[in-house]
């Protein structure tokens, strides 16, 4: 009969649930490089789907699921169980009631069955998977993958086939920095994959962020074009201050004086927003956001006379060690996202020490995982999701970036939640030494 439906990684996303899927011939494609191409040709159909008159009925997604998962942002398209063959007379095919619906006629179903020729398709039912958020709606009312790859020391030469990794594993966020002096490269790769046509720019959403040595107005442009030009982009989703400390223009990231001392800058964060608006007006940048802001500062930022407009998010490090309640609760409560940044405890950041806490080593970690069947880098990102807050892992191992995204088939309990939380020990592994002497320093508040 031809009703073959290719499901994309099913062991993973169902799993072992497969044999209890109903209503159709499944085929495992996960392992076959021929179907594999298949499958991506439906993905490129799947991701062209608006331009089709009539949406495709036949996608399948967890039961458990109310919402259509086709209303969930770009993710959503990785996040499809069912792929469909879709063929160019999408549009010409006569309307379908899925065979999954126990409201279906007999008809429809055998209707469903008979158009097996050339398109092949059929309806699944999934026994179980829990409820997931693939995005977080920003304030902009744009929607901002929850699950992005890092790419701070990821060298040129690796992180290549890294952003090609991930996106072949379905992320779709990609967060880069000026200083993380790889945007070069990463733009290598997301020109191929749209070469490729795997995604088209509009599904991807990239972020990158302003270095604290531009803050002054004629260099905020600068920078930003900059960054396009290396990532080979027209526009970025977000734009970040990456800091909210300024420090003197010139060519030293981090520049110093002769006994070492950083030097700062008179031109504050405030300065260096107002020309960031102007790049949401020029079209260059679609939001702005800041990076390691606390809330005092935040707070500044929202009552500057004049603020066009807000930021939608601000990126902090946060991890079970450093959980970061109250600034969370803070940005919530203003329509601010919060995206975690060293979700694994950096374990290869510059200067860790051998007597560093460990996430990746806690035993009680571990032991959640180990009830999940899941890794402890798998819990300590689904925690973050389950906080609606975004995270963005970074690795340049191609197994370990599958592993870092499939965090939607599990669900921690309430109890598990509160047991991580008790982690907090406010245990940070990213601060910049000598920056404390400065103004603006923001680690010292509470939150
Ligand atoms: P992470 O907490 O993401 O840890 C990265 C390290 O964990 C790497 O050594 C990586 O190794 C390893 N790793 C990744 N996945 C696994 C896994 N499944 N099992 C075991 N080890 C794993 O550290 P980052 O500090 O890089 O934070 C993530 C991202 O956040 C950054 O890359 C950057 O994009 C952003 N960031 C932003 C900051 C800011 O100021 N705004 C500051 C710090 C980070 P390998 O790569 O070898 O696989």
């Amino acid at each position: 009969m031809g009703c073959v439906g290719l499901l994309r990684g099913p062991r993973e996303i169902f799993g072992g649930e497969i044999p209890r899927l109903k209503k159709a011939r499944v085929q495992d494609v996960s392992n076959n490089s021929r179907l594999r191409g298949a499958e991506q040709r439906v993905f490129n159909n799947s991701n062209q789907r608006p331009k089709l008159k009539r949406q495709p009925i036949f996608w399948l997604w967890p039961p458990e699921v109310n919402e259509d998962p086709r209303n969930k942002g770009p993710f959503s398209v990785t996040s499809y169980k069912f792929v469909i063959n879709l063929t160019k007379d999408w549009d010409e095919l006569p309307p379908l009631v899925p065979a999954s619906d126990s409201g279906s006629s007999p008809a429809a179903r055998s209707q469903s069955l008979s158009l097996g020729h050339g398109t092949s398709f059929c309806s699944l039912t999934s026994a179980s998977a829990p409820t997931m958020a693939t995005f977080l709606e920003l304030s902009t009312k744009a929607k901002m993958p929850i699950v992005g790859l890092g790419t701070w020391k990821s060298p040129p030469g690796k992180v290549k086939e890294a952003v090609k990794a991930a996106i072949h594993a379905g992320y779709r966020h990609i967060d880069c920095a000026y200083t993380y002096q790889n945007e070069n490269e990463v733009g290598e790769a997301i020109q191929e994959m749209i070469q490729e046509k795997l995604v088209r720019r509009e599904d991807l959403f990239i972020v990158s962020k302003l270095w604290s040595t531009f803050f002054e107005r004629s260099l905020v442009k600068e920078a930003c074009r900059k960054t396009l030009k290396d990532l080979k982009m027209d526009y970025l989703d977000v734009y970040l201050i990456h800091f909210p400390q300024g420090l003197q223009a010139g060519k030293e990231l981090i520049p110093r004086d002769d006994k070492g001392n950083i030097l700062s800058s008179k031109v504050t964060f405030l300065d260096a927003w107002e020309v960031m608006e102007e790049l949401v007006d020029e079209g260059l940048v679609k939001a702005l956001g800041v990076s390691n802001f606390n809330h005092f500062q935040i707070e500044r930022l929202l009552n500057k006379p004049g603020l066009k407009y807000k930021p939608v998010t601000n990126q902090v490090e946060c991890h079970p060690y450093l959980t970061q309640e109250k600034l969370i609760q803070y940005c919530h409560s203003k329509g601010i996202t919060v995206t975690a940044y060293s979700p694994l405890g950096s374990p290869d950041r510059p200067w860790a020490k051998p007597d560093d806490p460990s996430l990746l080593e806690d035993a009680k970690i571990k032991e959640i995982a180990a009830k999940h069947k899941k890794t402890t880098a798998q819990v300590l990102i689904r925690f973050h999701i389950q906080r609606n807050v975004a995270v963005i892992p970074k690795s340049v191992t191609p197994a370990r970036i599958t592993e870092n995204f499939q965090v939607f088939d599990f669900k921690l309990s309430d109890e598990e939640m509160a047991t991580i939380l008790s982690f907090n020990r406010n245990w940070r592994s990213c601060i910049i030494p000598g920056m404390a002497r400065l103004e603006e320093y923001p680690f010292d508040a509470e939150y």
